[in-house]
């Protein structure tokens, strides 16, 4: 009986161990394949499973302490969610209400400026709103139009997306847009993060058409073409989540599996290939499996599979991450009429302040707080403010309220407040990563039976880890012979 053994119990490592699971069950009915029976285990460090995707609630609030949503636009985890049964719990983001503002530093004072409509990540697409806009100088528009002539340019390697912005647009822009649109996702700076990488839409488009302006118009008619020839559905909202938050997907995967199965408080810390497999050894505990998918954090990665190959363990350990801290705090219906409308605030560096973002998460999605409450979510750390995470929770929410107060004069008492801390959770595609990639492939081809899963790789959002895990899934049951796509 084929054994395989998952490290790490986050979204990647749940998606791996749903495809093993679905694969074992099919093999369960038949009986002319029952010697290719497939069994697998889960082993993950923590108490829970879910990694970074925690739900919390709090005076009939629901709170994110993780990710709080996942790109529509990206099918793999929507398209998991209706296999696990939770197809009419998927709810869109509120798109009408859809405002985001950059907080503009002047004269001591700060300001919310909302983006320009026609902003497609930071690449303007509509003249009227970007000339009219108070956020950018004359100098940077300037720099717009200038854009429009950009010639086609074939970078020789890699950049930063900093760089590339900078190139196109100039540095105001970097500050005000790429810098802070990144700190959201990756909680990284555009300054070190790969172009290649993170944006290849954008290297494309430059590499083809010069200017990212005309470049991102012309996507965009042609998204639309489609859209009117396919029949007439209903535009899709930008983000999606669950009725129940985030941690709905974890729950409803864990009661796909079997118990038996899923070893928690279970630290994995080493892989050592012997006898055509793999030996685990996790506490006082080894164990033989035929496979290995490994979907732990990079790092983690590089730490387990040292003695195995110390070349793959220091490309692993080469793979940087930010950690972030998310202070969740809910408020009254007195708060909740004050607040601008919208769905929240990016604070760029040059606002010097330590939050980096803030979303007003009882507009952003429905389900999430009474018609009497209002829930704000703060974003700290990332790769420029590791220190926010030696900070005690009171000194982190001092920090959040004091800014509060300064960036959108909210003084009132919270009802309640939470604090999270993630520790180098967020993977950081530095200039460089899509040729770590080619060599860490390399090297695990020559390690059979072993598979890469996790947020290290490619994609650090939940549908990409979905992806990694069910991909990671199916080339090992390829490698033993039991993959077939039915
Ligand atoms: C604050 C925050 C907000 C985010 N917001 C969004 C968002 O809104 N939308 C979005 O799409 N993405 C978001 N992301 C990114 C996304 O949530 C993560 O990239 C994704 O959930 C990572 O899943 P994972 O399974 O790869 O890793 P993790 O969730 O980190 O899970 C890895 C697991 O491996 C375990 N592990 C580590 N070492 C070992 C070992 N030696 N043995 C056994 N187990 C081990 C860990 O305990 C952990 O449970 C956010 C991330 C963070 C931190």
């Amino acid at each position: 009986m084929p054994r395989i053994a998952i490290i790490g119990g986050g979204i990647s490592g749940l998606s791996a161990a749903f495809t093993l699971e679905e694969k074992r069950q099919s093999g369960a009915q038949s009986d002319t394949h029952s010697e290719r029976k497939i069994e697998y285990v889960l082993f993950e460090a923590a108490p829970r499973l879910g990694g970074v995707m925690v739900t919390d609630r709090a005076d009939g609030c629901l709170i994110e302490a993780g990710p709080d949503s996942f790109l529509t636009e990206k099918p793999w985890a929507a398209d998991l969610c209706r296999k696990i049964g939770l197809g009419d719990q998927l709810i869109g983001s509120n798109d009408a209400d859809r405002k985001t503002y950059i907080v503009l530093h002047k004269n001591d004072k700060n300001k919310l400026v909302v983006m320009p409509d026609g902003l497609m990540f930071m690449v303007p697409t509509k003249i009227l709103p970007t000339v009219l806009s108070p956020l950018f100088s004359l100098r940077t528009k300037m720099r717009m139009a200038a854009e429009w002539f950009h010639p086609p340019h074939k970078a020789d390697a890699d950049e930063t997306v900093a760089q590339m912005v900078e190139r196109h647009y100039g540095s105001e822009m970097v500050d005000l847009l790429a810098d802070p649109l990144l700190s959201g996702v990756y909680g990284g700076e555009a300054t070190d993060l790969s172009v290649r990488a993170v944006l290849p839409r954008f290297a494309d488009m430059e590499a083809k058409h010069g200017s990212l302006g005309r470049a991102m118009l012309r996507s965009r008619k042609e998204a639309r073409r489609k859209m009117a020839a396919a029949a007439k559905a209903p535009p899709r909202p930008l983000f999606t989540s669950l009725k129940e938050g985030m941690q709905q997907m974890v729950d409803a995967l864990v009661a796909r599996l079997d118990p038996a199965t899923l070893r928690t408080s279970s630290p994995v810390q080493s892989l050592i290939p012997q006898d055509n497999g793999w030996t685990v050894a996790a506490g006082y505990q080894s164990d033989h499996f035929d496979a290995v998918i490994m979907a732990a954090p990079a790092r983690a990665a590089a730490a387990v599979l040292e003695s195995a190959d110390a070349n793959l363990a220091a490309e692993l350990a080469a793979i940087n991450y930010s950690s972030s801290v998310t202070v969740t705090l809910g408020y009254d219906e007195n708060v909740r009429r004050s607040l601008p409308p919208g769905f929240g605030f990016l604070v760029p560096r040059s606002a010097g302040r330590r939050m980096l973002a803030a979303t007003f998460v009882h507009n952003k999605f429905p389900h999430r707080a009474p018609e009497n409450r209002a829930i704000v979510r703060c974003f700290l750390g990332g790769a420029r403010d590791e220190q926010i995470l030696d900070s005690t929770e009171d000194q982190i929410l001092q920090i959040v309220r004091d800014e509060l107060r300064q960036i959108i004069g909210l003084a009132a008492e919270p009802l309640f407040t939470r604090v999270y801390k993630w520790r180098a959770a967020m993977a950081q595609y530095s200039v460089g990563h899509l040729e770590r990639l080619q060599r860490i492939e390399a090297l695990r081809q020559k390690l059979p039976g072993l598979a890469l899963a996790g947020n290290g790789f490619s994609g650090i959002g939940v549908p990409d880890c979905v992806r990694s895990g069910t991909e990671a899934a199916s080339k090992i049951l390829s490698e033993m012979g039991m993959w077939s796509a039915a």
